[in-house]
């Protein structure tokens, strides 16, 4: 009985696979992280998830004005109170739905292990929304989802993802993680980024609509941009002239500045 009831118990704290729940075990990765030298006394954290808290307990140690914990899962929550109470304020929410934005300001530095699953959409979401202020995101991704972020016009991982980051922010890679730095041990390696906002970058009124124009063009991969461009310009002639575009080229073909072109064009047709 005594056994089953235990067995229970570590079925509960068995790390979810749905919640992207691969924790960061290596001490030396944790000790590498937090010593990239963007951490300073002014800095206001935003860890999201936490998970276990290992990573957070390397952020304190950096001594930060503040830090905030956004956790989405309840049954780690008990854990990281006892951890935690005092050092940390800690959130029991998802952070796709998370809008507070007072808790953001021009020292914050958001830091994430994050979920595999819904990566990019956490990532975006720091793209497209302008009310987050920070002066950092420090994230880990899966690789082959690092590469798709840095990949470069004309190769075979340029995306919709490279285009929006880029547009908003200068984009560093780190270092590598290995699979075996984690637990449970993913299929894949991990890359951890770093992103910091361009002083300058090509004017867009909402950045919505370069999202859109990139998914509309990148919904066609393979084929040549022709098509998708007459359908975003409605077949207008003039303004597709005026874009001075090879509508031969294939998506992957355009740098982002031509992205933030058609994007920006397409805006001034909105309004008028
Ligand atoms: N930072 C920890 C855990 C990383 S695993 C470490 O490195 O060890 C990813 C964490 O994100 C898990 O704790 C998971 O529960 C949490 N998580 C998953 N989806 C989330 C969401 N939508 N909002 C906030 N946290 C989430």
């Amino acid at each position: 009985m005594r056994q089953l009831i235990l067995q229970k118990k570590l079925i509960k704290k068995r790390p979810k696979k749905s919640l992207g729940q691969n924790f960061l075990i290596d001490k030396n990765i944790l000790k590498r992280i937090v010593e990239i030298n963007i951490f300073n006394s002014e800095s206001e954290i935003i860890e999201i998830g936490p998970g276990t808290g290992n990573l957070t307990d390397y952020l304190i140690k950096k001594k930060p004005k503040k830090i905030f914990i956004i956790e989405k899962d309840k049954d780690l929550l008990k854990n990281l109170v006892e951890k935690f109470s005092g050092k940390a304020e800690i959130i029991n929410k998802d952070i796709l739905k998370f809008f507070e934005y007072q808790i953001f300001n021009k020292n914050t530095i958001v830091v994430g292990n994050l979920p595999y699953n819904i990566s990019s959409q956490i990532l975006v979401k720091f793209i497209l929304d302008n009310n987050f202020r920070f002066r950092a995101l420090m994230f880990m991704f899966q690789k082959e989802m690092a590469n798709r972020i840095l990949a470069k016009v004309n190769s075979k991982d340029y995306g919709r993802l490279s285009i929006l980051s880029n547009w908003k922010f200068r984009v560093k890679k780190l270092f590598d993680i290995k699979a075996g730095s984690f637990n449970p041990r993913p299929k894949v390696e991990s890359s951890i980024l770093l992103f910091i906002e361009k002083t300058e970058k090509f004017p867009i009124r909402d950045s919505k609509n370069l999202e859109k124009i990139t998914r509309i063009l990148f919904n066609q991969r393979r084929k040549k941009i022709r098509k998708s461009i007459n359908y975003i310009f409605k077949n207008n002639k003039k303004i597709i002239n005026n874009l001075n575009l090879n509508l031969d080229l294939r998506p992957q073909n355009l740098d982002v500045e031509t992205y933030c072109n058609i994007a920006s064009k397409y805006e001034e047709l909105k309004t008028n």
